[in-house]
Formats: structure tokens, C-alpha cells, sequence
């Protein structure tokens, strides 16, 4: 088998689960010596994994560059809302500021004071800063870049870090440039202030082809998609679906990438139940699966924006009364989740037993043997599967009705 083709095949298999080839290998080689009680520890390791793995960005520019917005957009806050970086504030910190994620509490967004409010060398700052804790770098500035960002990129990337340049405030300049009765040819004027930028950076000795330019007000124009996309595609695995998770809420495409990410979670949570199932504990298992159930559910909606607090900020933002927001809902899952909803959730498991079952055969290669373990891994995993649909389906119409998208 050439490598090509094998690396595609470890590509698809990290991509249908959370686990790379060798790990599905040796999921495949216990459940054949030790059946599900044996693959458990493995599964078990890799949710605490996705639990636990933190995400810590930095995020670096002199005072009033616009990193306290950018931080609060990538958290989908608004500068006004509770847990929001505060803006325009000018006291100069040495120290790097911590801005958690509303609702993951594994994600990080930190603000670094620009290296030129401090009089340390590029190495000097970054250890200062402890480097060694961000997973990438985010370099943002509202003008020119300078030679003190170059220098710094150069440590960054010496130390084997990744770092990105970002020009804020683009829709600033656009309203400069309309104040200033100028007829406005946007492509051109964007190419026009990313060469600028370039040229900069080369005359600083950074030799890159991306700056991307962006305005924290306006996610779906200029290059923050690109941004994010271009973040995200360079992560591994793990850091990945924790970035996507934590992404808020601003078109279908991110609200599917989340459902693809959640249900990879349910084959590995239902897997577990089956594991439970076949100890001869009554009582044991159903109180376990109940557990399970309603944990995933509560994760579900926190991811999809659909808990209280995430529900409040979209309001804020888009200026709908919440209660509008909720009027759109459908699932019941919205409201308490406790044994009785879960109980009424499990009648349609029937239904979708057959499209469970081709959905385990063709993307888990092992699930398919494990199926029969108990019947437990089939209600993990279809009453998952439909609660994930339908919070899915309610988190695009929420997101559709209140940016108005038809
Ligand atoms: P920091 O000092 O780097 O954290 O910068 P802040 O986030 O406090 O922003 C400084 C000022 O720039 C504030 O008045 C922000 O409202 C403004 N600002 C930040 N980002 C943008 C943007 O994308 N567009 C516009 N028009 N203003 C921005």
C-alpha cells in the first residue's frame, strides 16, 4: 500500500472519529481479545482528553489595536456583556490577561500586552509571557505592521509556534475612505491594504503570503471566516473540534460542523453504556445511562448555543428579545432535562434503530461488533443521535431568525 493512500486512510479515520489509525487498530484488537469491557479504558482516556485538552490563544498588538473586541467576537460577545474583555481601557499590564469561554470552560483567549509597551527583546517577552502555554499566536494590528511584530513572529515561529498576522478595523478604514467622498472599489482597496501590509512585513524579514484583514463588528465580510478557517485547518484533531465548539453560532455550515464533531461523541458515550450494560447489576445500567444521557444532552446545547446564558448574548447582539429566540424552538430539550424527558425521549428508539445501525457500520469500523453488546449502546445512541438532530435543527433556525437570514 503506497503512503498516500495509507495517509488518506489515517486522515479518514481520524476524521470519522476522534481517534487516529493505530488507536482504532488497537480498539479493534482488544474488543477481539477482551470484548467492550476491554476497549472502555481507551474511549474512556480519549473524552477526558477532549474534555480536559485545554486551547489557550494568544492574542498580541500594541494598546488600542483592537484585541479586547476581537477577543469578545471569537467568544461571541459583545464589549458590553457580562465576561467581556473591557475595551479602551489604556492601563499598560505586563502580565497576560485570561478571557475564558462563556460556556467551555477548556478554552482560553488571552491578551498580551504589544511588545512594544515593553522593553523586553522578543525572547525576553515571550518567556515572560509563557509562551509555552498558547497553542498559536494571533499578531493584530490596526495599521502597519512593524519591525517589533516581525521580531516577534521570528521568536514565535523559532520556539515552533504558529503565528498569524491580523489587520483590525478594516471597516473603520472603508468609513474613512466614504467620509472622505472617495468612490470605494472594495476588492481593490482590500488588496490594496494587504500589499501594504506584506510589503511591510517583508521589509521586516517575514516572508508570508496571509495577513488577513478583518473587522470585529462584521464576522461574515473581509477575512474572519478566512481566519477562523485558516486556524482551524492547521490544528490537530482535538484542538480542532474544541475550536469549532467554541465557535459561536454565525452560519449553518459552523452549526453542521458542530453536529458532526457531537456525534462522533455519541458512538464513544453509547459504547461506554454498552459496557455498563453487560454487568448483571440491575438498575445499574439504567441509572448510568441516565446520567450519561442527560450530561451529553446539557453539553449538546451548551455547544450549540442554545443554553440560557448563549441564548441572552444572541439576543443582545442581534437586538431580539430572547423570548423571540425561544419562540422558534422546537424540541422540548430546551427546558429541564431530568429522567422523565429521557424516559419520553426513548420511545422512538424503533423508529431509528435501522439507520443507527447503517450509521455505525459505515463510519465506526469496530461499533459494528460491539452492537451487540447490550441493548443500552442502541439507546445511548439513538436517543442521542435524535436529541442532536433536533437541537441541530433548532439551533439553525434560531441563528437564521435572528441575523434575519431567510
Ligand atoms: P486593545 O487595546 O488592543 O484591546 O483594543 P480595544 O479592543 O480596546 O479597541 C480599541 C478601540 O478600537 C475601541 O474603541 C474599539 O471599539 C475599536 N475597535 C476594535 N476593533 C474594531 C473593529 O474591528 N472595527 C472598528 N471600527 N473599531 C474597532
Amino acid at each position: 500500500m503506497g503512503s498516500t493512500s495509507s495517509r488518506q486512510q489515517v486522515a479518514e479515520a481520524e476524521n470519522a472519529t476522534f481517534f487516529t489509525k493505530e488507536e482504532l487498530n488497537k480498539l479493534k484488537a482488544d474488543f477481539e481479545t477482551g470484548g467492550v469491557e476491554k476497549v472502555t479504558s481507551l474511549i474512556e482516556r480519549k473524552l477526558s482528553e477532549l474534555d480536559k485538552t485545554e486551547l489557550n490563544i494568544a492574542v498580541t498588538g500594541e494598546t488600542g489595536a483592537g484585541k479586547s473586541t476581537f477577543i469578545n467576537a471569537m467568544r461571541g460577545l459583545q464589549n458590553s456583556d457580562d465576561g467581556a474583555a473591557r475595551v479602551d481601557t489604556k492601563e499598560a499590564t505586563m502580565e497576560p490577561a485570561g478571557f475564558p469561554h462563556p460556556s467551555l470552560s477548556n478554552v482560553y483567549y488571552w491578551d498580551l500586552p504589544g511588545i512594544g509597551t515593553t522593553n523586553f527583546p522578543a525572547d525576553k517577552y515571550l518567556k515572560q509571557m509563557k509562551f509555552k502555554k498558547y497553542n498559536f499566536f494571533i499578531i493584530i494590528s490596526s495599521c502597519r505592521f512593524r519591525e517589533n511584530d516581525a521580531k516577534l513572529a521570528k521568536e514565535i515561529k523559532r520556539l515552533g509556534k504558529k503565528f498569524y498576522f491580523v489587520r483590525s478595523k478594516i471597516d473603520a478604514d472603508f468609513d474613512s475612505m466614504r467620509k472622505a467622498g472617495k468612490e470605494i472599489n472594495v476588492k481593490k482597496e482590500l488588496e490594496y491594504i494587504r500589499n501594504d501590509c506584506l510589503v511591510n512585513l517583508r521589509k521586516a524579514g517575514i516572508l508570508t503570503e496571509s495577513v488577513f484583514l478583518i473587522s470585529s463588528f462584521e464576522h461574515e465580510k473581509y477575512d474572519f471566516k478566512g481566519l477562523n478557517k485558516a486556524l482551524e485547518d492547521e490544528m490537530p484533531i482535538i484542538m480542532k473540534s474544541i475550536f469549532v465548539l467554541a465557535y459561536p453560532n454565525r452560519s449553518v455550515e459552523i452549526i453542521q460542523k458542530k453536529k458532526n464533531i457531537l456525534q462522533k461523541r455519541i458512538w464513544m458515550l453509547a459504547t461506554l453504556s454498552g459496557s455498563v450494560g453487560a454487568v448483571p447489576v440491575p438498575g445499574l445500567s439504567f441509572a448510568c445511562d441516565i446520567v450519561i444521557l442527560i450530561g451529553a444532552i446539557i453539553h449538546f446545547r451548551k455547544c450549540l448555543c442554545l443554553d440560557e446564558a448563549s441564548l441572552q448574548r444572541l439576543a443582545n447582539i442581534t437586538n431580539k428579545p430572547v423570548e423571540e429566540l425561544k419562540a422558534v424552538v422546537k424540541t422540548p430539550l430546551l427546558g429541564e432535562i431530568n429522567k422523565d424527558t429521557i424516559v419520553r425521549l426513548g420511545w422512538r428508539i424503533t423508529v431509528v434503530v435501522i439507520s443507527a445501525v447503517e450509521f455505525a457500520l459505515n463510519f465506526v469500523p469496530v461499533i459494528g461488533s460491539i452492537f451487540g453488546a447490550g441493548s443500552s449502546f442502541l439507546m445511548i445512541y439513538t436517543i442521542l443521535n435524535d436529541a442532536l438532530k433536533d437541537l441541530t435543527e433548532d439551533a439553525e433556525r434560531v441563528m437564521k431568525f435572528a441575523f434575519g437570514i431567510s
